[in-house]
């Protein structure tokens, strides 16, 4: 066969796109891979914690401290990007803040319009002049879902635009799997919380001193 045919077959749109296809499937980043980058941008801290809830736990995670680095950033969100490439998402939306920088680089990548909502009086709303057109195919991207609150608070802002909601995508999964969505969903991470009510704590049964995350400048 001519040299010439031979690259006109494989430079075909069809075999592009059953290439590219089968090389982002596999190169779903490995759950290890993930935490250690988490751990390496101190994301991710181990040790003894009291959270915010008054609960303690061996883990503390802030998901910006990843974000703020462009090829973590880009790496994470280029693993939502590649789950929903072929679902003719039309834009994306997010719930500030966590979820900005998130959404900006999701929808950065898949080249659609991307807004956000953002919480006024207790109440996620669209403001700036932001709004969602009926009939268009919508992708909820978040940094962190935990209860999945804001997200939910998403979704009924699609459905009351009558526009359909095409996925939810998400960085880290700390729902312990309790969470699901009435859409198609992916998180890159399924990151479990591990909490104690401070009387039952193993860790200050051992005597480790506990630390409150954000009350140093360390942390
Ligand atoms: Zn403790």
């Amino acid at each position: 066969m001519h040299i010439n045919r031979l690259l006109a077959i494989f430079s075909s749109p069809f075999l592009a796109i059953l290439y590219r296809r089968t090389l982002w499937t596999a190169v779903k980043l490995p759950k290890e891979q993930v935490l250690d980058i988490f751990r390496e941008t101190k994301a991710l801290l181990e040790g003894h914690f009291r959270l915010t809830s008054g609960l303690h736990s061996p883990q503390y995670f802030q998901c910006a401290r990843v974000l703020q680095y462009p090829k973590y950033l880009h790496l994470l969100c280029g693993e939502i990007a590649k789950h929903f490439e072929y679902a003719d998402i039309e834009l994306v939306i997010s719930p500030a803040i966590g979820g900005v920088v998130v959404g900006t680089e999701v929808g950065r990548m898949l080249q659609v319009r991307t807004i956000f909502a953002e919480r006024q009086e207790g109440k996620m709303e669209l403001r700036r002049g932001f709004d969602i057109h009926p009939g268009e195919r919508v992708l909820v991207v978040e940094d962190v879902v935990t209860t999945g609150g804001s997200v939910f608070e998403i979704v009924d802002l699609v459905k009351k635009a009558d526009a359909r909601l095409a996925g939810v995508g998400y960085i880290v999964d700390r729902s312990n799997g309790k969470i699901t969505f009435d859409a198609k969903h992916f998180s890159v991470l399924q990151l479990d919380v591990v909490t104690y009510k401070p009387e039952e704590c193993p860790l200050c049964k051992e005597g480790l001193p506990v630390v409150k995350p954000g009350s140093r400048g360390n942390y």
